[in-house]
């Protein structure tokens, strides 16, 4: 129990919490004030087609470089900022940055490239939401279809009414839709008829091993298939090696992305890479530390 001393008004919680809920606090805090610090920024990782292995869109991806701590990952950050609402401003900013880039890729002639933007199920719940980006897109005058937006199964599952009456307002609006990390969440295939989406992103998890498994290799065409069937596009996600591209490339996937194209990388370094025209060329990620 804890019990109240105004003597000791810093050690309410000390024996009470863990280290996790401890750390978790003082991420909270230091995520609070990261914004402002700039701290945080945006990195692109290309997605390539596989018919030309053109950069045809990134994905923003996004970066907490902390003072003390160095870098912390989203998958260690974004929880916090989830739990504690504050995912409702980072991704707002989120959204925003990405968009003003588009926008200055535009006027260098560089705009016909799509961005992808992850949205946390806390943002969809957000009623608003589908105002706040067409207006941003309207404020930088970029059009919606170059926006994409990435929502996980769960989000679809949640509160099926309220997304489906969102979703159509962002499809409404010109905005593409994609399911992240396909075919892994808790859900089931009936929501695809119901929700006007744009894109599969088939899961890395079934990507990763494609090579050698023969179950994975047939999730993988089963979901370009079921995808094609549909009208979406599918798009593989971590690719690393050529054998999987190659695969992937055979079933007739449209787009990939992965370490084998470029990892996620500062705005000037994507900007680079567009700008040079022709087929993106194959990196070596043999012995590559398993780091996004
Ligand atoms: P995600 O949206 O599924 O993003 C793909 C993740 O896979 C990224 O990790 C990326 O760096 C990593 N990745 C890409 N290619 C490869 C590859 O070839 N091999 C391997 N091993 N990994 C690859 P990252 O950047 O650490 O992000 C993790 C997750 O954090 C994202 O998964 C997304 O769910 C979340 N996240 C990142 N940025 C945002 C954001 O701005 N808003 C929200 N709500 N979530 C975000
Ligand atoms: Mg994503
Ligand atoms: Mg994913
Ligand atoms: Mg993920």
């Amino acid at each position: 129990r804890v019990i109240r001393s105004d003597a000791e008004p810093y050690c309410f919680f000390s024996n009470e919490m863990n280290d996790e809920a401890q750390l978790r606090l003082g991420l909270e805090g230091d995520l609070r004030r990261a914004l402002e610090l700039n701290e945080l920024s945006l990195y692109l990782q290309p997605q390539v087609d596989t018919r030309g292995r053109r950069v045809v869109g990134f994905e923003a991806l996004l970066r907490w470089f902390h003072p003390t701590h160095g870098n912390i990952p989203p998958a260690r950050f974004i929880p916090v900022a989830e739990d504690s609402g504050l995912i409702l401003s980072i991704g707002e900013w989120v959204l925003e940055q990405a968009i003003i880039q588009m926008a200055k890729w535009r006027a260098e002639g560089l705009g016909e490239v799509s961005m992808a933007v992850n949205i946390s199920p806390v943002q969809f719940q957000e009623r608003h939401l589908p105002d706040k980006v067409a207006r941003m897109l309207e404020v930088h005058d970029v059009p919606a279809a170059f926006l994409e937006l990435e929502l996980t199964e769960s989000v679809l599952m949640k509160d099926a009414e309220a997304a489906v009456t969102l979703l159509n307002r962002l499809s409404d609006a010109g905005i593409k839709l994609a399911v992240d990390d396909f075919g892994t969440g808790y859900s089931s295939l009936a929501y695809l008829k119901q929700f006007r989406v744009d894109k599969l992103k088939l899961d890395q998890s079934f990507v990763r091993h494609m090579d050698t498994d023969f179950n994975d290799r047939v999730i993988a065409r089963a979901t370009i298939n079921l995808g094609h069937s549909l009208g979406l596009k599918v798009i593989g996600e971590g690719v690393e090696t050529r054998t999987q591209f190659e695969m992937l490339q055979r079933e007739g996937c449209d787009v990939v992305q992965g370490y084998l194209f470029g990892r996620p990388m500062p705005v000037d370094e994507a900007t680079e890479l567009l700008r040079r025209a022709g087929p993106a060329p194959f990196l070596d990620t043999e012995g590559d530390p398993p780091q996004g």
